[in-house]
Order: C-alpha cells, then sequence, then structure tokens
C-alpha cells in the first residue's frame, strides 16, 4: 500500500474530532509530496535542523515540532511553526515568548507531561504542571497560547499500562480544563497516540495523533 492510501485509510477510522499529524521525521521530501497529495497539511518533526529545509520546500505545509527542543533553536522555527507539542520547561517556553515577541507572532504550544514509567521521556510532572499553571511567571508570557497537553505512553506490549498512562492524561486535561486558567492558557488539544498506541489515545480522549511509521511505513534512518 502506498502512502496515499494508508493516509486515507486512517482518516477514514478517525472520529470528527481527532487531528490527524502525519510524522515525516527521516522521510524525503518526496515522501511528504506524496501524503500532501493525500491532502495531509500537517506534518510533525522532532529536530530542527530536519524541519528547517522541509519547510523551506514545502512552506505550505503546517510544521509541528514534536520532539525536545533546545532554548538555542527556538529563534530558527518561531517565525512559520503550527504548533510546539513538546514544551518541557518554563526556560523553553520564555524564550518561546520572546523570540515570538519580537516578530509580533503568538506561537501555539502545547505543555508535554511525563506519563512514562520510562525515566527518558521529557516533560512537567502534573505537579509541576498544575504550580506553573497556578504560579505568577505565565501571565508575562503575551506571546504564547498553550493550547493543551501532549504526552507519550511508555514503550510497551502492555495495552493496560498504556492504556492506563493515556487515561491518567486525559484526567489531568479534564481537571485543568474546569479549572480557573491564565488567560493564554486552554485546553483544547490533547495530542497522544502514536502508530502502535493511537487507537487506545483515542478511545482514551486524544483529539491530536502523531503517526509516522503506520502512514511511511518502518523508519531506516
Ligand atoms: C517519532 C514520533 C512519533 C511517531 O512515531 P511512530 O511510531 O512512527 O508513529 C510520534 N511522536 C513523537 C514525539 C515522535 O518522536
Amino acid at each position: 500500500m502506498n502512502i496515499k492510501n494508508r493516509i486515507e485509510q486512517i482518516k477514514a477510522s478517525l472520529p470528527a474530532h481527532v487531528e490527524l499529524i502525519a510524522v515525516s521525521k527521516t522521510q524525503p521530501v518526496e515522501r511528504i509530496r506524496e501524503a500532501m497529495e493525500a491532502g495531509q497539511l500537517a506534518f510533525g518533526e522532532n529536530k530542527v535542523q530536519e524541519m528547517l529545509p522541509k519547510q523551506e520546500v514545502l512552506p505550505q505545509a503546517q510544521w509541528h515540532m514534536i520532539g525536545h527542543l533546545q532554548t538555542n533553536k527556538v529563534k530558527y522555527i518561531v517565525p512559520f511553526i503550527h504548533l510546539i507539542h513538546s514544551v518541557d520547561s518554563m526556560k523553553l517556553l520564555a524564550e518561546i515568548n520572546k523570540r515570538a515577541a519580537r516578530i509580533n507572532r503568538v506561537v501555539p504550544c502545547l505543555l508535554q507531561v511525563h506519563i512514562a514509567q520510562e525515566e527518558t521521556k521529557f516533560g512537567f510532572s502534573p505537579d509541576e504542571l498544575r504550580n506553573i499553571l497556578n504560579g505568577t511567571e505565565i501571565h508575562a508570557l503575551q506571546h504564547v497560547q498553550i493550547r493543551g497537553l501532549m504526552g507519550m505512553a511508555t514503550f510497551t506490549p502492555d495495552q493496560d499500562q498504556i492504556r492506563k498512562e493515556f487515561k491518567s492524561l486525559r484526567k489531568l486535561f479534564d481537571m485543568l480544563k474546569e479549572s480557573s486558567l491564565p488567560k493564554q492558557v486552554s485546553m483544547n488539544i490533547l495530542s497522544m497516540g502514536m502508530s502502535h498506541d493511537y487507537r487506545i489515545a483515542i478511545e482514551e480522549g486524544s483529539t491530536m495523533i502523531r503517526i509516522g511509521t503506520a502512514i511511511f511505513g518502518e523508519r531506516t534512518a
């Protein structure tokens, strides 16, 4: 099956409130073009240096930053980035705000939450997240719009474990949504689910899935 068919098949299976982000990391521009021919506009990359040349060739696509972002790379993506999923520190958020202010942009962001058992995954703990949203520091950030949360489940064949982690993120999302939030924060996007676990993620309330392998095939790079 080709890229176009895979996208059409995945899209046909999604509830209307779930948006598909095609994760194009390691994929050459020709394959991204193929996906665009299937009507796919949103693409996720996890490295700034890989995203930049692709964005230059395909500025009409919507570019999503899904990987750990270093503060010294923020300035390169702020002019065009559609959504940064991987905000994992206040320092990073402040830098995004600073760079966005310089070009008079408001940059949409998600806060990444650590829900997996693995130590390696980036993100805030639920407690850190609550502290940030209740803190005063965030009020000064006029050039970021926090639109929701992102999380990654543990990489495990244990479906119950994955479901439990997604469930906990959804619960946090719902709780925050119902609490009083600073004006630059809203809880509309819940980015969770990858190729191997997106069906569970959707059952647990995901509104945005990030799919690479199930569209483009196994990555060789
Ligand atoms: C690579 C990646 C994905 C997509 O993974 P697949 O298993 O190929 O679907 C999703 N989210 C993040 C943060 C990634 O780095």
